[in-house]
């Protein structure tokens, strides 16, 4: 039986953070210039993470994502798609990357059995992409994203955080980037996690205004109707390409969200917003039985109330979610340690 919560929503979809290291300080991700890292003993190996995933796989769950931090920075992570690809009850496994240095390890990935790469993307401007991110590393994006299409990697999906006054002119020229990379581009409005210190509710773009911005230039949009818990809404444009939107700060879908998340630590969080979540990793290192993990897991579950975006909805004045002092005495508050 699928375990579900109190709003009939299924342990469907894990997201696992491999890493709480960054090769990029993206702005609305990574703006300060020191960070509180996990302590090294404490990040969860390979095997462990198999072991945890063996027990959400038996309660449900078949949809990964490795993210992070930055996931290709965690050395061998192939090793690790191997481990997770060999799971018979994981039908989709998936990465969130920046980019920078995919190019070399698509092959490896792709052939260790990884199903979907997705990349951020927010310009395609080199000096933008240096001020957002203060990194000098745009070429290699650009260079990862050819060859995981050269990798044999379908279904590439491009997300691009969208920033007034930063890359909201940038719009049409990702959607033909995409087009001209066989990549579905997916609009992300900014949003107020714990870790963007530099949120303001006048630097979001929201999905209206997006998609007046992409109709200004398109024409008619269509809303692509299907049955999903993902959290992008599809749009077709006349010529058949496809792109979505992740309203999560101005329409957020909490209730069809089926994502938990696993920091690299072991921390289990049931929605982003959440400011507490569940310790895996003591349990597993002091020898619990599966059946103990899942009797931990499980009633946690089917308590679930959380619908984290749409209480910040309902804030008056919204400013950002965690502030400085609160994320240096606890990382896991960050978006960067609990994956995004
Ligand atoms: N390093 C990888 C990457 O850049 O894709 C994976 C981790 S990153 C935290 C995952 C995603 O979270 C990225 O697409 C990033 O753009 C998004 N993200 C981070 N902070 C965000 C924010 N404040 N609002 C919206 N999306 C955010």
């Amino acid at each position: 039986m699928p375990v579900s919560d109190t709003l009939g929503r299924p342990l469907r979809n894990l997201r696992i953070s491999v890493t709480d290291r960054c090769n990029l300080r993206c702005q609305y991700c990574m703006p300060e210039e020191e960070y509180v890292w996990l302590p090294r003993e404490d990040i969860l190996h390979f095997e462990e993470i198999g072991a945890l995933v063996d027990v959400f796989a038996e309660l449900g769950v078949e949809k990964l994502r490795l993210t992070g931090g930055e996931p290709l920075l965690r050395r061998g992570l192939p090793t690790l798609v191997r481990l997770l690809a060999a799971k018979p009850k994981i039908r989709d496994l998936a990465m969130t990357t920046n980019g920078v240095v995919l190019a070399e390890h698509a092959r490896d990935l792709f052939d260790a059995g990884l199903h979907r790469v997705t990349v951020s993307l927010d310009t395609l401007r080199p000096e933008r992409f240096k001020a957002l991110t203060r990194r000098d590393s745009h070429a290699k994006v650009l260079d990862g994203i050819d060859a995981t299409v050269g990798a044999g990697f379908k279904g590439l999906k491009l997300d691009t955080v969208v920033m007034r006054g930063i890359n909201d002119d940038e719009l049409v020229d990702l959607v033909e980037y995409g087009k001209r990379v066989g990549a579905e581009v997916r609009f992300i409005e900014y949003m107020d996690v714990g870790g963007a210190t530099l949120w303001s509710m006048d630097r979001v773009v929201s999905r209206t205004a997006i998609l007046e911005q992409l109709a200004r230039r398109y024409g008619r949009i269509e809303p692509v109707i299907e049955e999903s818990s993902a959290p992008a809404d599809r749009f077709l444009l006349a010529d058949g390409t496809v792109f979505g939107i992740i309203s999560s700060t101005t329409a957020p879908f909490c209730r069809s969200c089926d994502r938990s998340r696993l920091t690299a630590d072991g921390v289990w969080y049931l929605c982003l917003y959440a400011k507490e979540g569940m310790d895996l990793r003591g349990p597993l290192r002091r020898g619990a039985s599966k059946e103990e993990l899942k009797a931990r897991i499980v009633p946690t579950w089917q308590q679930r109330r959380d619908r984290g975006a749409e209480e910040r909805l309902a804030v008056a004045n919204r400013t950002p979610l965690v502030q400085i002092g609160e994320l240096r005495k606890d990382p896991h508050l960050e978006m960067h340690t609990r994956g995004g």
